[in-house]
């Protein structure tokens, strides 16, 4: 691979506004081999392997052509809307104050609103950005796994504006409970393929991509949901959504007057998460905090915390936190929000966890249902239940640090999707 433009972090001037905000993207972050650490790398079959080389390639290339990111951000802010703003949450703010364990202590929240992207979530960014991908590369066919269909949809999305055909792969229990979202990627042109194989969900999805892939890498793309799989994956998604922290940051200069002291983020695969911590990372004075879904308990099988509750192992293509039993047969999750619900996570939170830059930790369904309500009466925001775990923590949070310090959440998409099965948590009538 050719020698790897400097690290974005270092290179990120954080007094440009956020609309301008540099797009250098970076692979000096994971090695030439992909790795982070003990993490990451490629565990897949040979037939990938030219496939992956590659798309590295073309990444690597596209990432020092200045006409790649202009297209990319053109697209960023007259389709999706960026920069997507960074909200004073005033009300949530008091809420935390008011029950802050001493005087003078409740920071200010700030919610980056991802949620008003195109599309309600942060899953555009990373779409948009590997379908320019895919173009350069000539492939005008699409693959994706999808869980919930959040992924699916916005690249079905990214494919109807750009013009490429789609395939989304998704468990068929997953077609059953998301009729929404199969509609709206039906309604977008893709065509979805139900997996019957397995517990016919994400994981069952994601195997069968990459088997559509191992056949097909001479005329299709396939676009990876989240900051997992195999290099270089998981360094090209963080890139694309990285523009959410260097937004963040040219955003909290501007308001705050400073840089926030806490930023806090739901972590499913972990790529909204890498997105609003990437280009703080070198700024050591920043807590860095992920959350993953405590589900019903901490027992094996009832929650989705592999960073937490997992040990190192390898899932689809990458070594990694994973869930795991002792024979390292992946173990069943759970969690109340899809797009948490996963077994294994990136393999660069595996490196912030094991170097301690990052601090993990969760929150449970009940909580999380508690902040979705919460969020919604006092700022009239109703979250993704994903982003409802981010909530969570940041108000557990904020009442533990001066009243003067600065807190934002990744508010990573909004909660429409969630309302039937809140409504049934909650024992709403409709
Ligand atoms: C998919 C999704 C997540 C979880 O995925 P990450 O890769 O961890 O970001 C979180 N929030 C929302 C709104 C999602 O759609």
């Amino acid at each position: 691979m050719a020698t790897p433009p400097p690290p974005t972090h270092a290179a990120t001037d954080a007094t440009s506004p956020e609309s301008e905000a540099p797009v250098r993207a970076t692979m000096a972050v994971p090695d030439a081999d992909g790795r982070f650490g003990q993490f990451g790398g490629r565990y897949v079959p040979e037939t990938l392997i030219a496939a992956l080389d590659q798309l590295a390639e073309v990444y690597q290339k596209a990432s020092n052509d200045e006409r790649f990111w202009d297209d990319l951000r053109q697209l960023e802010k007259h389709f999706t809307g960026r920069p997507t703003p960074l909200y004073r949450a005033e009300s949530l703010s008091r809420h935390a104050r008011k029950h802050a364990d001493k005087k003078n202590h409740g920071a200010t929240i700030w919610l980056k609103r991802e949620d008003l992207a195109h599309t309600g979530a942060h899953k555009i960014n990373n779409t948009l950005g590997q379908a320019l991908l895919a173009k350069r590369m000539g492939k005008k066919r699409i693959i994706a796994e999808t869980g919930a269909g959040q992924h699916g949809v916005a690249t079905a999305t990214a494919c109807a504006n750009l013009g490429l055909e789609c395939y989304v792969y998704m468990g068929a229990e997953d077609v059953r409970r998301q009729h929404l979202n199969v509609v709206r990627m039906k309604l977008l042109g893709a065509t979805v393929i139900p997996v019957e194989s397995g517990s016919k969900t994400l994981k069952d999805a994601t195997n069968e991509a990459m088997r559509d892939w191992m056949g097909s890498v001479e005329t299709t793309h396939y676009i990876l949901g989240s900051v997992v799989g195999p290099h270089p994956f998981p360094a090209i998604v963080r890139d694309f959504q990285s523009i959410i922290g260097r937004e963040t940051k040219a955003q909290s200069l501007r308001h705050m007057e400073a840089m926030p002291n806490a930023i806090v983020a739901c972590v499913g695969g972990g790529s909204n998460a890498a997105g609003i911590f990437f280009a703080f990372i070198e700024d050591h004075d920043v807590r860095l905090i992920g959350v993953e879904a405590g589900g019903r308990s901490s027992n094996a099988g009832d929650h989705a915390a592999p960073l937490t509750l997992g040990s190192p192992g390898v899932l689809h293509g990458s070594m990694s936190y994973v869930l795991q039993d002792a024979d390292g047969q992946t173990q069943n999750v759970h969690s109340c929000s899809a797009g948490l619900d996963y077994p294994g996570v990136g393999p660069e939170h595996s490196y912030w966890k094991d170097t301690a830059r990052v601090e993990y930790t969760v929150c449970t369904d009940d909580e999380a249902l508690a902040a979705f309500t919460l969020l919604a009466r006092t700022e009239g925001i109703i979250p993704a239940l994903e982003t409802a775990h981010a909530i969570h923590e940041a108000v557990r949070l904020a009442g533990e640090m001066p009243s003067d310090q600065h807190i934002v959440v990744n508010c990573s998409g909004r909660g429409d999707k969630d309302v039937d099965e809140a409504a049934r948590l909650l024992g709403i009538e409709s």
